[in-house]
């Protein structure tokens, strides 16, 4: 049976936690999370109200616009929300913030101290992969090590 990311708090450090979590993301979230996310309409600007659509109010307005679209990759929905405005010549959509609707699994907890966000350690992992792939892995210490000799070596 392989680890679940639900059991995370069982792991003694956050690192540790965070690196398990990491690998056990599946390839689509790393693929969003290192090149943003391809989002497609589904379902298309339509007026919704708090009442009539159930659904909650977006900074105090209670009749907005709302446009869902989902991503192909990794499934996570973000809904956008507008004030309509109007004049006699134009129509205007002015923007009320994003709410998005994660996928189970996809949200990281626990960064280690030094780092900005996950994204710099998606990275990292692809980056430490692609390195496997092309036999090139080592593991950082070994690395420096070998680069120093190389120097050296050179001189
Ligand atoms: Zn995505």
């Amino acid at each position: 049976m392989s680890p679940s990311p639900r059991k995370l708090s069982s792991v003694d450090s956050p690192e540790g936690a965070l690196r398990i979590g990491l690998e056990h993301l599946e390839e689509a979230y790393l693929e969003c999370r290192d090149m943003r996310h391809r989002w497609y309409v589904s379902s298309d600007y339509r007026r919704v109200t708090t009442e009539r659509d159930n659904v909650r109010p977006r900074l105090g307005h209670h009749d907005y616009v709302e446009r869902r679209t989902t991503c192909e990759r990794c499934g996570i929905e973000r809904v956008e929300a507008f004030v309509l405005v109007r004049d006699r010549n134009w129509t205007a959509l002015r923007s009320l913030g994003n709410v998005y609707h994660y996928p189970d699994g996809y949200l990281l907890k626990g960064l280690p101290a030094g780092i900005g966000n996950a994204s710099e350690l998606i990275r990292g992992l692809r980056f430490e992969r692609a390195e496997t792939e092309r036999g090139e892995a080592a593991a950082p210490a070994t690395r420096k090590r070998a680069a120093r000799k190389t120097a050296r070596s050179s001189a």
